[in-house]
């Protein structure tokens, strides 16, 4: 079954990404939505610019995503997001565990912004991993979680928000109740708690209208035909017909990001 990755980031191993992009050949991968990250992880080449280069190198299979930081002031992530929607970036990335809130009243005028340029936003949502070089760094799990980006999702309609690893194992719930109120919601089940979720076929997702969970891996890699494999087995497991698997493989994430 042809997919879409909603989740993946650029590699320290595969820096051009020259392998990942051979890797979703193999499996029927037709794109994938990568992430830019802060400077802090050593798993991953950061930085926005990393993006846009293998965005510009593999164009239209490697669809790009900017890493922003809402501790920064307002004006300065509107510079940002402007200057790589102009280069076809189609949503920003946000990591709250480094200690914003998304629902302050404060960005108003950074969410104007995404909703005015077409972006979509994907959050990191729950724990944290964090980079063990790194353990000075602050990180905290409380705002990142679905309910705080609920003021941003309920005024702007048309920014179209994901939240990353079924919105964390702890706060599933608030992803699952998010998802049945508003439209412009939606849910990636990257691994750990996002797969964790739907194996243990928690209470509330059997129900959900499947146009709204999404395919994402956080780099599967040479690994996707296993982890396709397994998440046709979970999805099936979870009552997903094959066309409720179609569109949670390939047509839910085709809508949000305009191409097929
Ligand atoms: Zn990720």
């Amino acid at each position: 079954m042809k997919s879409i990755d909603i989740h993946i980031h650029v590699l320290a191993s595969d820096p051009d990404m020259d392998g990942y992009v051979t890797a979703m050949d193999r499996n029927g991968v037709e794109a994938a939505l990568v992430h830019g990250l802060p400077e802090v992880d050593s798993m991953y080449v950061c930085g926005n610019e990393a993006v846009a280069r293998v965005v510009r190198r593999h164009r239209g299979r490697l669809l790009g995503s900017v890493y922003v930081d809402l501790g920064c002031p307002a004006e300065d992530n509107i510079r940002l997001v402007r200057q790589y929607a102009a280069l076809g970036f189609k949503s920003i990335k946000l990591i709250p565990n480094y200690g914003f809130d998304p629902n302050d009243e404060k960005h108003e005028p950074f969410w104007q912004a995404v909703e005015d340029l077409g972006l979509m936003a994907l959050s990191h949502c729950g724990w944290f991993m964090g980079d063990k070089l790194r353990p000075e760094l602050r990180l905290q799990s409380l705002t990142a979680s679905p309910f705080h980006f609920e003021v941003p999702a309920r005024r702007h309609p048309k920014i179209n928000f994901i939240f990353s690893h079924f919105g964390g194992a702890a706060t599933y719930l608030e992803t699952v109740v998010l998802l049945s109120r508003l439209s412009n919601c939606y849910a990636d089940v990257c691994p750990g708690w996002g797969l964790w979720v739907f194996e243990n076929r928690l209470p509330g997702l059997q129900t959900l209208d499947r146009s709204k969970v999404l395919f994402g891996t956080d780099n599967a890699g040479n690994r996707y035909d296993r982890r396709m494999r397994r998440w046709s087995r979970i999805m099936r497991s979870n009552g997903y017909n094959r066309s409720d698997r179609r569109k949670y493989f390939y047509e839910n994430a085709a809508r949000l990001l305009k191409v097929g």
